[in-house]
């Protein structure tokens, strides 16, 4: 199977109407969407997505942010899916990616900045599951020769 990641449009990017512009991005890209919902986050699910900063002093502002509105959760499929996506989406300070990336075009804040992507495969496969259950993924094919060609496969 191709490689796989996990993007979450947060709460932000709904509330701006950004949903189309940014999973444009990653269609023209050439990537292919796999799973694709909107939900509300909990707090025991934020607790769990955002382990790694729950002890910090922002994550109770971080917390409300991601949880007081819906989201848009896409799992995307394609060649080196977890390193490109993090380059389409720019670094987590949206005030200095550089502007092209998603962040780097639609925000300048390091909180409300519009979109998370899984930071590595081991990252990616741990939280695909976290927000599909495995029959919301789908396998499809796809008119991909354009993008690819059969060294990419
Ligand atoms: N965040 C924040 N303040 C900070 C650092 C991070 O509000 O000082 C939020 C921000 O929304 C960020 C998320 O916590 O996207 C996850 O942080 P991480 O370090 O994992 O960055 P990312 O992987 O999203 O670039
Ligand atoms: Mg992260």
């Amino acid at each position: 199977m191709k490689e796989r990641t996990l993007l979450l449009l947060k709460p932000d990017a709904v509330q701006r109407g950004l949903i189309g512009e940014i999973v444009l991005r990653f269609e023209r890209k050439g990537f292919k969407i796999v799973g694709l919902k909107m939900l509300k986050m909990t707090k025991e699910l934020a607790r769990e997505h955002y382990a790694h900063l729950v002890s910090k002093p922002f994550y109770p502002d971080l917390e409300k942010f991601v949880t007081e509105n819906p989201i848009i959760a896409v799992a995307i499929e394609g060649k080196e899916a977890v390193e490109v996506t993090r380059t389409i989406v720019g670094p987590t300070n949206a005030s200095k990616a550089p502007a092209g990336t998603i962040r780097g075009d639609f925000s300048n804040s390091t909180s409300r900045n519009v979109i998370h992507a899984s930071d590595s495969k081991e990252t990616a496969a741990k939280e695909i599951p976290r927000f599909f259950k495995p029959h919301e993924l789908y396998d499809y094919s796809m008119n991909v020769e354009p993008f690819l060609c059969a060294s990419d496969e």
